[in-house]
């Protein structure tokens, strides 16, 4: 079984300085690697920004932009059986990168922003057969409602629901709470509990849910 990962966040340039990007340690990515190699599936793991060591055993693609993250995960993706896309790849960037360092002569400034191209969408438009694709859902309010929509609206398999903006879960956090939906409405909500942990099961219920 080849499982392909896109963790961490990307980092959209605005000047050979600066740069948007967001709050993604990369942590529940990697540990979904982890798990998965301990399972024993071929792994490429496809990483944004992040300061973590590469778990051993995977084939690792740092990227930095959602350009890059882009091509990078769509040519990888051909070849997966599984993709787990827990990457927070930026929705918006710089629509013009300055090619020298904007100076801070003026009070204000606007920032022009170009939508990116959302790639699990582009995945699921694409899907092979019996490719089995994931979400992540991170969100702040009616976390299955909104979760159910983008399983629907990406042609998913299973999304990840996880709730984000509480202290001690979610982003940059060690621990998450996560509930797991599938296609045909199965739901589980895991128990708050350390990363590495819940992505053992995580993928233990993907691979389980998926056989039957
Ligand atoms: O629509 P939303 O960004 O909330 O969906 C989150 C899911 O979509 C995550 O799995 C994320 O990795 C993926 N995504 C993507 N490309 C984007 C934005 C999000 O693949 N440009």
């Amino acid at each position: 079984m080849r499982v392909l990962i896109a963790a961490g966040p990307t980092r959209e340039p605005i000047d050979p300085i600066r740069f948007i990007s967001n709050h993604s340690s990369g942590k529940m990515g990697y540990a979904l690697a982890k798990a998965a190699v301990a399972r024993g599936y071929r792994v490429t793991l496809i990483s944004g920004p992040v300061s973590l060591p590469p778990p051993p055993q995977v084939k690792l693609y740092t990227v930095e932009t959602s350009k890059d993250m882009h091509t990078v995960v769509l040519r990888e993706a051909k070849r997966a059986d599984i993709v787990i896309m827990a990457a927070a790849v930026a929705d918006y960037r710089p629509s013009k990168i300055s090619l020298h360092k904007i100076k801070k002569d003026k009070n204000t400034m606007i920032l022009k922003l170009t939508k990116t191209p959302d790639i699990l969408k582009e995945l699921g438009q694409r899907k092979l057969d019996d490719q089995i694709l994931v979400g992540f859902a991170a969100e702040t309010n009616r976390l299955l409602f909104h979760a159910k929509q983008k399983l629907k609206s990406k042609n998913l398999d299973f999304i990840f629901a996880n709730l984000v903006g509480k202290k001690g879960v979610g982003f940059e956090s060690d621990d998450n709470q996560i509930t797991l939906i599938h296609r045909d409405g199965y739901t589980h909500r895991f128990p708050r509990m350390n990363k590495i942990r819940l992505a053992q099961q995580m993928i233990g219920l993907i691979t389980r849910k998926n056989s039957r």
